[in-house]
């Protein structure tokens, strides 16, 4: 093709493509980019040794004169678990700001370093710190499960930076951490009974005791230790699905693997691709989202039903697309995350000529929206508004919206526009009303809190 000829016919296509997309998404800035490198080893006696380096670059607009992270291990240890029958035992041998040491202070679970020289946009800091520690036994996510290690947030992480840290305390009600897309060098060295699992697709099944992965654009790296596990492996597309048992009858096992493989493969095809190799599945611990591993209880003396543990992994799988690649402040915005997983989870779990199930919650709960920040619900409340009343709305808007099939494409395209972007509940219903177009807020105004309403 001649090159006048393939510059006019690109400019048709713009402008096609221009007149198609009349909507433009904003997203809510990072304000840091991060890069990890991080070196983790056990011995045989249960005790971690972590090396980490992060460079942060500050892609805000103001300038730092302090850093703030989150160093969640913290919380696990006696002085602020003191319920905990055994706590983690956590000790830094050295913090160092540019390879020199620096002041700090850690409580509960931030560390505040002051910058002797401030960094300014676009200039990077680097951070390092060397730190031993043991897991509790009664953590959460961080923990040793029966001979098992699972090490969620086991290092320290970068909040996102937005009119300052955004760093909140630690609760172990829904997710108060959140950090952005970031890329890491990772080398774990464990005895050699041990199974890993990690966020990488390249951990293998045959345990070496070096294992050096990198791993790019995620928010988060999760790991575990497993002894013996039992594991299934499947493929979807070109997905490899693992499922790692710690004690489940073969049958439950292939159970899972099979509703697994049949949700991801729903997924992927409704909502877009999956961004690894491959996805594990854990069944022990509480159920959870992790990029590129989920982890969603075990049968094992367990009052829990095969179906339960069914519908989390299905919930916790669709969260590799809400979360994992579109994401939201899970402390401010949880319902974004959790309420599209509730949601998606029922799209594939319903029969097609069906209604969206929608649940009037209003006389069953206080009247309060979903996207309140966690600390503004009662404890053990918060599920209700940021899974259920969300979940159920949205069911809601799309059975008065074109039903199932106007949902799938919804989520397609609401993935497009905000892959790897970070959305908030006044842009999400921004996108809403122009997709669907919706004209005013009633749809909404009675289980979200807008923003002319919010700081009522
Ligand atoms: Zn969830």
């Amino acid at each position: 093709m001649k090159k006048t000829m393939f510059l006019c016919v690109l400019s048709i296509f713009l402008l096609i493509g221009c007149s198609e997309v009349a909507f433009n998404p904003n997203e809510e800035p990072a304000g840091s980019q991060s890069n990890y490198d991080m070196k983790l080893s056990m011995d045989n006696n249960g005790l971690f040794s972590a090396d980490v380096s992060i460079d942060i670059l500050n892609v805000s607009n103001e300038k730092w004169d302090e850093l703030k992270l989150y160093f969640i291990p913290n919380m696990f240890t006696s002085e602020n678990s003191p319920y905990l029958n055994t706590p983690s035992k956590v000790e830094i041998e050295s913090v160092k700001i540019e390879n020199q040491d620096a002041s700090y202070s850690l409580e509960k679970d931030t560390i505040n370093i002051p910058l002797k020289t401030s960094v300014s946009p676009n200039e990077s800091v680097s951070f390092q710190m060397k730190y031993h520690f043991t897991l509790p036994t009664d953590g959460v996510r961080f923990e040793k499960i029966d001979s098992n290690y699972h090490l969620a947030q086991w290092y320290p992480m970068v909040p996102t930076y937005q009119k300052g840290w955004n760093k909140q305390d630690y609760t172990s009600e829904g997710e108060s951490y959140h950090t952005t897309f970031s890329n890491f060098n990772l080398t774990v060295d464990i005895p050699k009974e041990y199974t890993l699992v990690t966020t990488s697709d390249e951990d293998r099944l045959l345990s070496v005791s070096n294992n050096t992965f990198r791993i790019e654009k995620v928010k988060e790296i999760f790991v575990a230790l497993l002894k013996d596990p039992q594991v299934i492996q499947k493929k979807s597309d070109n997905v490899n699905i693992r499922v790692f048992g710690t004690g489940e009858s073969e049958e439950f096992l292939d159970e899972v693997s099979e509703t697994a493989v049949e949700s991801f493969h729903y997924f992927e095809n409704i909502i877009g691709p999956y961004p690894h190799k491959q996805l594990d599945i854990i069944l022990d611990g509480l159920g959870m989202e992790y990029p590129g591993v989920v982890t969603a209880g075990s049968l094992k003396g367990r009052s829990v039903t095969n179906e339960r543990i069914k519908e989390m992994v299905i919930h916790e799988i669709a969260h590799q697309w809400f979360y994992g690649m579109v994401s939201n402040d899970p402390y401010t915005d949880g319902w974004l995350d959790e309420g599209f997983a509730e949601f998606a989870t029922s799209l594939f779990l319903m029969p097609n000529e069906k209604e969206l199930g929608y649940i009037d919650l209003s006389n069953k709960l206080e009247p309060l929206p979903s996207n309140l920040p966690l600390h503004k619900y009662l404890n053990g409340t918060q599920s209700n508004y940021i899974y259920g009343q969300s979940r159920s709305n949205l069911a809601k808007i799309f059975n008065q919206h074109g039903g199932k099939q106007t949902a799938e494409d919804f989520l397609s395209r609401y993935f497009t526009l905000y892959k790897y972007k970070e959305v908030d509940t006044e842009e999400f219903v921004r996108f809403m009303k122009f997709y669907l177009e919706i004209k005013d807020d009633s749809l909404f105004e009675s289980w979200l809190a807008l923003e002319n309403t919010k700081n009522e």
